[in-house]
């Protein structure tokens, strides 16, 4: 609570901090939202290896995925990343100001991606999640839509990849982890957070192998169709660091 506080209050009040660092031991902020952005990639990878309809925004129902599916990957841990997600992108689109671009392409809004991820992650569980409603000032009217809405979303994923799982107890061979060399590897592999999704990947049962590449690049996240990888870029993962610094 202390450290959310702590971000509310440079996202709400204080300017951006000024510089990242590379040489060091993952955060939990930037842990926290490197797993979202991974079971995102973990979406679109599923949607495409298993030919899944896509009916609207791809990218929005990658984010609804990550979102749902934090539970699955670690219950305890959940609440934390979808908050630290929101945090994340409310302070990107804070950084970053409102570009033409922003609107041109396929991404909703930062502001809109984080407000709609706390309102499924609240709409899904109402009871436990309902101080991000007074956190993040929804109005009693929005956080009824949400109470409505998420549980069908929820359950259309459900739906969707029932079909897919693996036996329970059984966790397919498909899945294979590597890193680039780059000044972030000793830190990414000794927090082991590729392999804890690698683990919750194996639970599909994928019909070809699929890959978690963490490498030494400047771009951010994405999956790429024809290697069937995961490939998440340290810059990225830097930027994480950056935001959650003043709060550790
Ligand atoms: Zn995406």
């Amino acid at each position: 609570m202390k450290k959310l506080i702590a971000l509310m209050i440079m996202l709400f009040i204080s300017p951006p901090p000024a510089s990242a660092s590379n040489d060091v031991v993952l955060s939990k902020f930037a842990e926290n939202v490197a797993t979202h952005v991974l079971l995102h990639e973990l979406a679109h990878a599923l949607i495409r290896e298993f030919d899944l309809p896509v009916l609207g925004n791809e990218e929005v129902m990658a984010d609804n995925f990550a979102t749902f599916y934090t539970r699955k990957f670690d219950s305890t841990k959940a609440k934390e990343i979808v908050q630290d997600r929101a945090l994340s992108w409310l302070l990107e689109s804070k950084q970053a100001g409102l570009r033409d671009r922003d609107l041109q392409g396929e991404y909703p809004l930062d502001r809109r991606r984080a407000f709609r991820s706390l309102c499924h992650f609240y709409g899904s569980d109402p009871e436990d999640n309902h101080d991000f409603m007074e956190l993040f000032r929804f109005s009693q009217s929005e956080a009824g839509k949400c109470q409505t809405t998420s549980p069908e979303v929820e359950r259309s994923w459900r739906r969707t990849l029932s079909p897919l799982w693996m036996p329970e107890g059984m966790l397919s061979r498909e899945v294979n982890v590597i890193y680039g060399e780059g000044p972030m590897k000793k830190a990414m592999m000794k927090n082991g957070l590729l392999e804890r999704i690698a683990i919750f990947a194996s639970r599909f049962d994928w019909h070809s192998q699929i890959t978690l590449n963490f490498d030494h690049c400047d771009q951010e996240a994405e999956w790429r169709r024809n290697s069937h990888t995961i490939l998440l870029c340290d810059d990225y993962v830097s930027r994480f660091l950056e935001q959650g610094s003043k709060s550790e």
